[in-house]
């Protein structure tokens, strides 16, 4: 299987090593963001999407969340 997006080997949640790291990232965020603005994660990953700062990698996982309408696995939190 390959990473959603960009077809490199998958490793977990069908993301590769890079993409995973960075959706990790995306999503630990949001738990601060989410405790400050009570921000939902659609409006929170469009933030990410528009925010300058974003790296590429958060960036194109933030994409990939906004286009497929993925919701957040809430399982930790
Ligand atoms: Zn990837």
């Amino acid at each position: 299987m390959n990473c959603k997006i960009c077809n490199r080997k998958a490793i977990k949640n069908g993301f590769c090593k890079l993409h995973m790291k960075a959706y990790e990232s995306v999503d630990g965020k949001y738990k601060i963001w989410n405790k400050a603005l009570e921000i939902s994660w659609k409006e929170y990953l469009s933030e990410i999407v528009k925010n300058p700062f974003t790296g590429e990698w958060a960036k194109e996982v933030a994409e990939y969340l906004v286009k497929n309408g993925e919701e957040r696995n809430v399982k930790d939190c």
